[in-house]
């Protein structure tokens, strides 16, 4: 069965909405595997987030993403990678779809409620970056 790794962003968790997020993936066929509520250091999400080293919002994408506790899952389901895509909704919430996580939780689009693997190969770097084997259950 297909995995993906999502995370709820430190806006989402300070707004108290992690619930509400996690029954949009539990009420659409994605079992939660794996979970953690964690405070990421500079280091670590500099590392998560390598692919945008270069991009000019790199810096306060890491600045934001240890700016509160976020929460790591392992979503588990048919097509999770996609279907949790979809869940999601636009990078920029004002983009995304009504009804979309982004569109209902989000404010901006770095203060953007969640992350989301972007395809399987990602999605299996992500999940093994934060969690073992034991871990994914
Ligand atoms: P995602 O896969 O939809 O999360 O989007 P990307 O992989 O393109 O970007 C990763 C993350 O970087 C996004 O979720 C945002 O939090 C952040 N980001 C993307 N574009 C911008 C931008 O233009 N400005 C800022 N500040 N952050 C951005």
């Amino acid at each position: 069965m297909e995995k993906t790794l999502s995370i709820i962003k430190p806006d989402a968790v300070k707004k108290g909405v992690i619930g509400k997020i996690i029954d949009r993936f539990e009420s659409n066929g994605l079992r939660i595997a794996a979970m953690k509520k964690i405070k990421l250091d500079e280091k670590t999400a500099g590392e998560f987030y390598e692919v945008h080293k270069e991009r000019p919002f790199f810096g306060e994408l890491v600045e934001f993403m240890t700016s509160g506790p976020v929460v790591v899952m392992a979503l588990e389901g048919e097509g999770a990678v996609l279907k949790n895509r979809e869940l999601m909704g636009a990078t920029d919430p004002k983009e995304a779809e009504k009804g979309t996580i982004r569109a209902d939780f989000a404010e901006s689009i770095d203060a953007n409620a969640v992350h989301g693997s972007d395809s399987l190969e990602n999605a299996d770097r992500e999940i093994k970056f934060f969690f073992s084997k034991e871990e994914i259950l």
